[in-house]
């Protein structure tokens, strides 16, 4: 089954307008991918996706790990002699494969994303102990990292109570604006 392009524009051209880079100014040297942290968990290397969609394998593209492997640490930028905004990219990608409505391969991390922008709409900051709670709720896994959260608690790692920002109707702009 062929993507549907929207009005012609290609994956290429709706990435390269929404994050403003220019990744097909790669030159594929790999360094980004040596420098990579997460490259093991990742089914192609970050270069390799700009490939995907230079040749026009969208749907690999969307479909790829890699983008949900990324973690947006920027070592690969760092790195890059293109200067490339590497995690802006995979940023992008990830907000097309959404709206494509594509099966995610990491629903995972997916939901762990979206648990960490639920507080942050709610509260204007994260909340750890909220978004780990909801997170292993839904994975119905409440008992795994039990000793490491109580661990936390003792350390002071976690606050209890969320709290937050004054001025959350930015907050609500921000989102409304999406
Ligand atoms: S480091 Fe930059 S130029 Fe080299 S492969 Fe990675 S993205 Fe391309
Ligand atoms: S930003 Fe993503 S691709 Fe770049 S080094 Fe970090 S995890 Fe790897």
């Amino acid at each position: 089954m062929k993507m549907k392009r929207e009005e012609q524009q290609t994956l290429s051209e709706e990435i390269k307008e929404n994050s403003g880079i220019n990744f097909n100014a790669c030159l594929h040297c790999q360094s980004c991918a040596n420098g990579c942290p997460f490259l093991e968990g990742m089914d192609f290397p970050p270069n390799a996706v700009f490939r995907l969609i230079q040749l026009g394998m969208d749907e690999e593209a969307l479909n790829c790990s890699t983008i949900w492997i990324c973690v947006g640490c920027n070592t690969c930028s760092s790195a890059c002699p293109m200067a490339i905004d590497i995690p802006s990219v995979m940023d992008g990608l990830r907000q097309k494969a959404l709206k494509t409505g594509i099966k995610i391969p990491e629903p995972d991390i997916l939901s762990f994303h979206e648990e960490v922008l639920n507080t942050v709409k709610k509260y204007g900051r994260t909340h750890k102990l909220e978004i780990m709670m909801r997170y292993k709720l839904r994975r119905m896994d409440l008992l795994s990292d039990m000793g490491m959260g109580l661990k936390m608690l003792k350390k002071r790692k976690l606050d209890l109570m969320p709290s937050k920002i004054q001025d959350i109707k930015a907050i609500d702009k921000i989102f409304k604006d999406k």
